[in-house]
């Protein structure tokens, strides 16, 4: 075998490497394979800890055979922050959260991306397009600008509008769709062959699994190559929960880790949770867990987790059978226990975007219910930062003061 091929998810068929098309005949999705015993020559524990805090350290599991098509902006290796204060009170092992706000597009988004457009730079491409809530088409905008690729985005109406304004300012060409994702998909597939486009959407490219791969490796890593107990993962599209557990797969067959797999925890939107609902209709076992809900937030303004809002992920099987191979579940959360989780964060000096916080909501709501255990190690997701979901205007109810008196006036209201 070269240094990788594609092998598909479901049939096992193995396909030499593309870097457009993954969909096998089957049905399945196709992913990277890697040539592990060329791998295994440069990638071990010690090299790692000489190289540069970027996720591009781990590059001979990257499919990028020459370095000068490596398009960075400074993307992964982001901070896993302890809240040993919250172990306690919630009595847990170790609860942790991956702050990737802090990746160049202030998203996960970056990681994906960077691989994507890179997969493009080797390959030649001049023309790209994704349909996206947002964050994709930003990650996208970005790392198309910097490689000198002409970046198209389609973006349902409903996203954040300081993500959307984010796109035309690195230069994408930028629309609104009157609909959801799978609309904006659709323009793109009617498009595609007159326009020239590279349709870099979810699973229909491998660079962007493989990206957010590095998330999972970064883990095993920081935690001092072992794996935390649970992962709980504001899930959309899915590809994050595909990547980490492929990173997890690939670790063990280098023979780096020799521990079981983390329980993965897809977290979803309430009315938007195909996992969930999936989860109910499976034969396999896995009842996914009910949340009670919060109670209502009043008029505060509630931004939207649009990165969760994918009501078709293009491989539901896929993400089905490792929620359930890995003994993990499904949980659907309401706007307003994405509010309350908001603030908790916040007191911890944490800015999180809406799907962020979800993850915060899932876990207390999996501490109450017996799920999670005094022996678990968790490690939430912070997708993105609130700076990016902030509306205009939402400062209106802070005070604006001249003087120390009208201080004490607005204190004393
Ligand atoms: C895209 C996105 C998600 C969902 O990630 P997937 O890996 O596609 O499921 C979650 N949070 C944010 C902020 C996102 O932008």
């Amino acid at each position: 075998m070269k240094q990788w091929e594609l092998q598909c998810s479901r049939c096992s068929a193995k396909l030499p490497f593309r870097y457009q098309d993954m969909k096998c005949t089957c049905g399945g999705t196709l992913l990277v394979n890697y040539d592990l015993e060329h791998v295994a020559q440069t990638f071990s524990k010690t090299s790692l800890a000489l190289r540069y805090p970027s996720m591009w350290r781990y590059h001979e599991l990257l499919p990028i055979h020459d370095p000068s098509h490596i398009i960075s902006l400074g993307e992964g290796w982001t901070p896993l922050l302890r809240l040993p204060e919250w172990e306690s009170k919630l009595s847990l092992k170790r609860l942790m959260i991956k702050r990737e706000e802090q990746n160049p597009t202030g998203s996960f988004k970056s990681r994906g991306f960077s691989v994507a457009v890179s997969l493009l730079k080797q390959a030649g491409a001049t023309k790209a397009a994704v349909p996206s809530n947002g964050n994709a088409a930003s990650a996208l905008a970005a790392y198309a600008g910097r490689a000198g690729i002409q970046a198209f985005v389609f973006i349902p109406m409903d996203c954040p509008s300081l993500i959307v304004d984010e796109c035309p300012m690195y230069g994408a060409t930028t629309v609104l769709v009157d609909g959801f994702i799978h609309d904006a998909a659709a323009i793109i597939e009617s498009g595609r062959i007159e326009q020239g486009w590279v349709n870099v959407g979810t699973l229909k490219e491998p660079g962007r699994v493989e990206g957010k791969k590095t998330m999972g490796l970064e883990l095993a890593e920081q935690l001092g190559w072992t794996f935390p107990d649970v992962i709980i993962y504001p899930t959309g599209g899915g590809s994050g929960i595909i990547g980490m557990w492929k990173a997890f797969l690939e670790l063990k067959e280098l023979g780096l880790i020799d521990c079981d797999m983390p329980r993965f925890v897809c977290v979803q939107e309430e009315g938007c949770q195909p996992i969930v609902d999936g989860l109910k209709r499976s034969s396999g076992g896995t009842p996914p867990i009910e949340s009670n809900t919060a109670s209502p937030v009043g008029d505060r303004i509630i931004p939207n987790p649009t990165g969760m809002r994918v009501p078709n992920p293009p491989d539901l099987e896929l993400l089905l059978s490792i929620v359930e191979q890995s003994g993990g579940t499904a949980i659907a959360v309401s706007k307003a226990q994405i509010a309350q989780a908001t603030h908790s964060l916040g007191s911890e000096g944490i800015s999180s975007s809406p799907e962020g916080a979800a993850t915060w909501a899932a876990m207390l709501a999996l501490c109450d219910k017996g799920w999670l255990r005094p022996t678990d190690s968790v490690v939430l997701f912070n997708t993105s930062h609130a700076m990016k979901y902030a509306k205009l205007g939402a400062s209106a109810a802070i005070p604006i003061i001249r003087t120390y008196d009208d201080f004490m006036i607005y204190r004393n209201l």
